[in-house]
């Protein structure tokens, strides 16, 4: 099968998919075939995102903040508004509170746990019905922070493990609907933001690596692109990790 016949005529949901690596799964879904509808917090992000994709009618951008209930049953109403059925759910919007648990609010733990976490339930069970009537797929973003840290990450950590539990509860209660997430590593966006933001990588960044370099946002995509496929129909309920081997990596000085 060619590349641009994979998700032919397939509706794909992305969150956060106005930058980053939500953007390059946009991206990598509208070349395979797929329409797309991006919900994004982000309204400004609406021009550049829709420039970059320059997919015509394919692609629609929403204004959503996906930790609200109602306004994810808008956007699902609007998918199936604009293309008439919902084929794959792709949950990447996420933000992160690094301040020391001392100063960490209950209210920013919350809004972290929203953002990463409940909004995978939201958007399950308002997608729900339209993924089994497809047989459809979904991917969670997780992160390899699901496993392991760094201080001050409680709120991000937590709310990235609980969406690796989510995945395979959601995987047997939505059968044969699969859902799947990934664990990405370090990633580095800049080709894929509008800010011109450069990060300057040392040797020794991507040396640490077992595979010799820092991620990039289609290591990402490519997997949530074939996860979404047919090739992949005998896959529910996994994390997978991608991050250049560094979670297999021993530590001990
Ligand atoms: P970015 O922060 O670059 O992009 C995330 C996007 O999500 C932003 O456009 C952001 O909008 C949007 N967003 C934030 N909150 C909401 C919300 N409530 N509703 C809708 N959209 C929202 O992230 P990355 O591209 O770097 O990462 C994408 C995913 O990959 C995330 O889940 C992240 O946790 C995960 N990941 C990334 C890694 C990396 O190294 N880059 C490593 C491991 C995991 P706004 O501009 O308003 O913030």
């Amino acid at each position: 099968m060619v590349e641009t016949d994979v998700l032919k005529d397939k509706t794909a949901m992305v969150t956060g998919g106005g930058r980053g690596i939500g953007l390059c799964i946009a991206h990598r879904f509208l070349r395979a075939g797929a329409n797309v509808v991006i919900a994004e917090a982000d309204a400004t992000l609406r021009e550049p995102a829709l420039a970059r994709l320059n997919a015509a009618g394919r692609a629609v951008f929403a204004a959503c903040d996906v930790g609200c209930e109602t306004a994810v049953a808008e956007t699902v109403a609007l998918a199936i508004k604009h293309f008439g059925k919902i084929d794959a759910v792709i949950h990447n919007a996420a933000i992160a509170d690094n301040r020391p648990i001392e100063e960490l609010s209950y209210e920013g733990w919350r809004r972290v746990l929203d953002t990463n976490l409940s909004a995978g339930f939201l958007l399950a069970k308002h997608a729900a019905a339209y993924l089994r009537k497809t047989a459809g797929a979904m991917v969670l973003i997780a992160s390899t922070r699901a496993l392991m840290s760094e201080p001050n990450t409680e709120a991000y950590s937590a709310s990235k493990a609980g969406l690796v539990g989510l995945t395979h509860a959601l995987a047997m209660s939505l059968s044969p609907v699969r859902i799947n997430c990934i664990s990405p590593g370090w990633i580095v966006t800049d080709s894929w933001r509008h800010d011109g933001q450069t990060t300057t990588l040392s040797q020794q960044d991507h040396a640490q690596h077992p595979v010799g370099r820092v991620g990039r946002p289609e290591d990402i995509a490519d997997m949530v692109l074939y996860l979404c496929s047919d090739k992949a129909s005998f896959i529910t309920g996994q994390n997978i990790i991608i991050d250049g081997g560094m979670t297999k990596k021993m530590i001990y000085s």
